[in-house]
Parts: C-alpha cells; structure tokens; sequence
C-alpha cells in the first residue's frame, strides 16, 4: 500500500516538492491510523475520525468511506476555517470539533473514536475517577465533556473546555478525543483513556468493594516524572515505568 502510494505520488507529481510529498505521507499515516482505531476495537464501521494538520492544512477522514476504501487519491484537506483545499469527498461531519481543537491548541494531530469503555464510563462520571497513574500524562483527571448533538460547534466548545490543560477527555454519551504532535501520540493517548476507563469499569464491578483512587497530590507527582521532570526515568509510555 505505502509503496504503491509512495511510487504514484512520485511519478505523477514530479517535482511538485517537498509539500506534496508531505502531505502524501501525512494521509498515508491517517489512513493507517483510521484502521487502527477500527483493527484495535476502538471504532465500529467509519463512525471516528482523524486528523492531521500539515502547515495551514487538516487533512482529514472523509464522512461514510470505510477506512479500508480509502486510497491514496482520497486525500481531504482543509484550511482552519474548514473551506475545502483538497480533495472531492466529504469531510468527516465532525470537523468543527477538530478544527476548534486545532485553532484552540496549536496541536498537529486529532483522533476521534467511539471506544465502548470510554464511552461507558462518560455515561456514569462527569470525570474519570483516578483509577490509575497514566491520567498524568494526559495533564491530569481526564474530565467528561457534556453531551451535544455531533458536529456541533457546542459539542465542539464543550469538548474545548474539557480539554483545558489536558490532552484528551470524553464525550458524555458519545466517544474520546485525544490530541498530540503526532498521529502515533494521539492515538496512544486515546488507547490509555480506554484502557483506563476499562480499568475503572472492572475494579468497580466487584460486588460488595470499590477501587481505591489516587489523590490529586499523587498524580501530579506522577504526572511531573512522565514528563520528564526531575531525574532521568520512564518515558510518557512508561515502558519500563513501575
Ligand atoms: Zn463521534
């Protein structure tokens, strides 16, 4: 697929430059990651979406195109005011959401899912109970952010104030969002959010018991180390964290 993609681009663009070849690699990277989200259970069918924001422009999954159509000459692109720069399918209908993400937070990558954990826990919480250490890397409690009809600009300002100081939140009775440098960085954060959410939905399914939470004090400590505060140690994946 990628050398396929790679070999058109290069032989029918020529020397149209680094740009567009940038941009042919940013939509081969989203497309990827579209099917990611969809191969690792976070999405059913096309009902998330991507970004990913390349200089001035957002490339984006295009709406009711299953993510394993999807082509190298689907490319989607908009401007941050959401006029249409590239490509003839539709943008997904959530991209006021992502654009006011972009626009509020100079972030170069969005990923918008359905995960059913996720979504469980935005129906019971107004935020994630502290179930474990990871809400540190995402700047603190990922908050819930209140319920509006999809494709919104008020979902879109809802999901921005839960979004304060964080890198990813829910959507009450709808899915996740998660934003990062990368599409890699915002889709593992959004697999933290469901793995957590997972997490709390087990722990508090035991008859009779309740899980212990951590105290603010004690995410912030181990939200400073995942940053790479302090001594050298673990990385934000805390791959060889405690
Ligand atoms: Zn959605």
């Amino acid at each position: 697929m990628a050398e396929r993609r790679r070999d058109g681009r290069d032989a029918g663009e020529g020397a149209r430059g680094a740009r567009t070849r940038e941009v042919a690699d940013a939509w081969g990277e989203l497309v990827a990651t579209a099917r990611r989200t969809v191969a690792d259970g976070l999405v059913v069918g096309t009902s998330g979406n991507v970004s990913v924001r390349v200089g001035d422009t957002v490339l984006v999954t295009p709406t009711g195109v299953p993510y394993d159509r999807l082509t190298p000459d689907d490319v989607v692109g908009v401007d941050l005011d959401g006029r249409q720069t590239l490509g003839s399918l539709r943008p997904t209908s959530e991209l006021p959401m992502h654009l006011a993400v972009y626009r509020a937070t100079g972030t170069l990558a969005v990923v918008h899912t359905h995960a059913a954990h996720a979504t469980a826990v935005s129906t019971l919480v107004t935020e994630l109970p502290l179930i474990h250490y990871m809400a540190g890397a995402l700047g603190g409690p990922v908050r819930v952010a209140p319920y509006a009809t999809y494709g919104t600009p008020e979902l879109a300002e809802n999901v921005l104030r839960a979004l304060t100081d964080r890198t990813a939140c829910l959507l009450r009775n709808h899915g996740t969002l998660a934003h990062g440098g990368s599409l890699d960085q915002a889709y593992d954060r959004t697999a933290q959010v469901e793995w957590m959410s997972r997490v709390w939905l087990l722990a508090s399914s035991v008859p009779g018991l309740s899980p212990a939470l951590l105290s603010r004090e004690q995410l912030a400590e181990a939200g400073q180390r995942l940053r790479g505060y302090g001594q050298p140690g673990p990385d934000a994946d805390g791959g060889s964290g405690p």
